[in-house]
C-alpha cells in the first residue's frame, strides 16, 4: 500500500478527472517568496480586518489546520482532506466517482439525505437497500442490490436520523466484499456521542476502498464555520484535490477551528459532550411516559428519534411553544417520527413541559 503503488480502486474513477490537468492555484506556487506579485491580490489589508492576511488567498490545506485534523483522528495528514463541511467531500466523492447516467451510489434508507441529492445532482441513480429490524444495516441485502455501476456506498453511524450505531464488522464486510470496485464512505458525523466506539479510520491501514467523514460541526459546535475531513488513502484525497474549490476553507474558519480544537477547546467539548449524553439519557427515560408517544429508539447520536400516536399533532403543540423540531415522518420506514436534537438543560426541560411532563425535583 505504499504511495507509489497506484491504487486499484482509482481505475473506478471518472477517467476524465484522472486525465485532465488539475487547476494550480497561485498560493500552492508561493514558495519562499516574500513579495508576492503572482495572485492579483490585494497588497493591503482590508478595512476591519480583525487579524492580518485577509487580503491574501488561504492555503487550499491550511497545513495547521489539516496537521492538527490528523491528529485528532489519528492518520496520517496526507490521509486527510479538509473540505467545507463533510457535505462538500459527500459532493465531490459522487462528481469523482460516478458518471452520469451510468454510474450509481448504495445507500441504506431512511439515512441522510445529501447522499442522493449529491448522487442525484450529479445524474447518478441511487441504490437502496432499506435498514432491517432495529434500525440496522443489511450488507448482505445491501451487497446484492450493487452492480458493476456502483462506485460508492455510504454507510452513517451512528445513523441521521435513527440514532443506531452500525457495528465495524458490517463496515468491514462491506469493504472487504467491494474490494477494488467500490469505495465504502463511513459518515461519523455523531461519532464523538458514541461512547468509546471506534471510528472506521482504524480500518484503514487494512482496506484502501474504504474513506471516513468526519465533522467539526456537531460535537465541535462550529457548524457556522464549515469545516469538515474526509479521512482515506492518500490517493483518494488527491483524486478529490483535483476537482475541489482552489481555496476551500476561508481563513477565519481555520483558525476557528485551530481554536476549537485547541487543548482547552476539546477539553471544553468533552464537558459538553458529557452534559449532552447524561440529557439524552434523560430525556430518553422521560419521553416515553408523554402522552402520545409510541416509541423512543436507542440513540448514539445527539438526537432521538421518537415516534408518535400523531406526530403532525405532536410537532404543531411543540411548534406553537416555540419549539421546532424535525419532521422525519416522509423517510421510509419513520412514518410519525419526530427527530428532536438536544439541547440544553433547560431547553430540554421546556420540550418536556410541552409534551405534558412535570420532571420530579432530583
Ligand atoms: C450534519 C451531518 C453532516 C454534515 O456535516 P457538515 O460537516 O456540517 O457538512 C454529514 N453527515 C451527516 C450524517 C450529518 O447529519
Amino acid at each position: 500500500m505504499s504511495a507509489s503503488t497506484p491504487l486499484k480502486l482509482l481505475e473506478r474513477a471518472r477517467p476524465e478527472i484522472l486525465a485532465m490537468q488539475p487547476y494550480s492555484s497561485a498560493r500552492m506556487e508561493a514558495g519562499q517568496a516574500t513579495i508576492m506579485l503572482n495572485a492579483n491580490e490585494s497588497p493591503w489589508a482590508p478595512a476591519g480586518d480583525a487579524g492580518p492576511g485577509l487580503n491574501r488567498y488561504p492555503d487550499p490545506q491550511p497545513p495547521a489546520l489539516r496537521n492538527r485534523l490528523a491528529e485528532l483522528y489519528g492518520i496520517a495528514a496526507e490521509q486527510v482532506l479538509v473540505g467545507r463541511g463533510s457535505d462538500e467531500a459527500i459532493d465531490l466523492l459522487v462528481r469523482a466517482f460516478c458518471r452520469e447516467g451510468r454510474d450509481t451510489i448504495a445507500i441504506s434508507p431512511p439515512t441522510f439525505g445529501m447522499y442522493a441529492v449529491a448522487a442525484r445532482t450529479q445524474g447518478a441513480a441511487v441504490i437502496e437497500a432499506p435498514l432491517g429490524a432495529d434500525f440496522a444495516v443489511d450488507a448482505d441485502a445491501m451487497l446484492a442490490k450493487i452492480s458493476d455501476s456502483t462506485k460508492l456506498v455510504f454507510v452513517c453511524t451512528p445513523n441521521n436520523p435513527t440514532g443506531a450505531l452500525v457495528p465495524p464488522g458490517v463496515v468491514e464486510k462491506l469493504a472487504l466484499a467491494l474490494r477494488d470496485r467500490a469505495l465504502v464512505v463511513v459518515d461519523e458525523a455523531y461519532l464523538e456521542f458514541a461512547g468509546d466506539a471506534a471510528s472506521a479510520a482504524t480500518l484503514l491501514g487494512r482496506h484502501e476502498n474504504l474513506a471516513v467523514l468526519r465533522t467539526l460541526s456537531k460535537a465541535y459546535a462550529l457548524a457556522g464555520a464549515r469545516v469538515g475531513t474526509l479521512l482515506a488513502h492518500a490517493q483518494i484525497v488527491a483524486l478529490l484535490r483535483r476537482i475541489q474549490a482552489p481555496y476551500p476553507i476561508p481563513a477565519p474558519c481555520a483558525d476557528a477551528a485551530l481554536a476549537a480544537l485547541s487543548a482547552q477547546g476539546v477539553a471544553r467539548a468533552r464537558e459538553r459532550i458529557a452534559t449532552l449524553l447524561g440529557e439524552r439519557e434523560r430525556l430518553a427515560r422521560a419521553l416515553p411516559s408523554a402522552a402520545g408517544v409510541l416509541a423512543v429508539y436507542p440513540s448514539s447520536a445527539n438526537f432521538l428519534c421518537v415516534r408518535f400516536a400523531d406526530a403532525p399533532k405532536a410537532y404543531r403543540t411543540l411548534l406553537a411553544l416555540g419549539i421546532i423540531v424535525r419532521d422525519v415522518s416522509r423517510y421510509p420506514g419513520l412514518a410519525d417520527c419526530l427527530r428532536i436534537t438536544i439541547g440544553t438543560p433547560q431547553e430540554n426541560a421546556s420540550l418536556l413541559g410541552a409534551l405534558g411532563l412535570r420532571e420530579s425535583a432530583a
